[in-house]
């Protein structure tokens, strides 16, 4: 059984990891934001992850991971993946919901339960949400770009929800009930700058997003 404070460690290497997949500088309050937690909390885990040599700090106070810290946030987001498709397919728990209870269960898996369970689900690409599995062929297009970036009336397929949307189990759940899910088709109905929105439209119902959550979001034209 891990001690609390290796899954905390653990926990904090993820959230780095995501934050830099969204393109965003990693500072400590973007840290304390995303993991609710108080600054003096993360300082105190960002020194040990500093001491584990798992982090660099540069000098614009950026907090990034070092090759050691990211080849193992890398296997607890491999982890993660895996753990989020076995709820999903295996036990038919909801799509909105996987990504919570997934965060609890990874930090329990030994190699060989990865291992074997990579291999019971025939080593997926990607999580139910579309983001690639690290360490299988990357299948993102690419042309994939965030829904913000495009046009009225330009017709897109979805390609994947960003993790870092995962964490909002409301938002998740209205994205699956207006069928933003990876791979339907949506027309762009209307984007408006002054207000920030883009509306999809998919069959008979439409949802508005404003664009920095339809910026996590990957699709493609078609
Ligand atoms: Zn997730
Ligand atoms: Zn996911």
């Amino acid at each position: 059984m891990k001690e609390r404070g290796s899954i905390v460690a653990e926990e904090y290497l993820q959230a780095i990891y995501s934050l830099q997949a969204c393109g965003e500088p990693v500072k400590s309050i973007a840290l304390s934001k995303w993991l609710k937690c108080s600054p003096s909390t993360v300082h105190a885990t960002v020194s040990r992850l500093l001491r584990d040599k798992l982090v660099r700090i540069k000098k614009n106070k950026e907090i990034c991971l070092t090759d050691q810290g990211f080849q193992k946030a890398e296997s607890l987001m491999r982890r993660h993946r895996l753990v989020e498709q076995f709820l999903y397919r295996t036990l038919g728990i909801s799509w909105h919901e996987v990504h919570q209870h997934a965060h609890v269960m990874e930090h329990g898996l030994t190699p060989l339960v990865e291992e074997k369970l990579a291999e019971f689900l025939e080593f997926p690409s990607s999580c139910p949400h579309g983001t690639p599995i690290p360490g299988n062929k990357n299948l993102i297009p690419k042309e994939t770009k965030g829904l913000n970036e495009f046009q009225s009336d330009d017709r897109i397929q979805i390609i994947f929800i960003g993790e870092s949307l995962e964490e909002s189990l409301d938002l998740l759940k209205l994205l699956q009930e207006k069928s933003v899910l990876p791979g339907t088709h949506h027309l762009i109905t209307e984007k408006t700058d002054i207000t920030k929105t883009i509306v999809l439209q998919h069959e008979n119902s439409s949802v508005t997003l404003p664009y920095d959550i339809a910026g996590k979001i990957g699709a493609i034209k078609c």
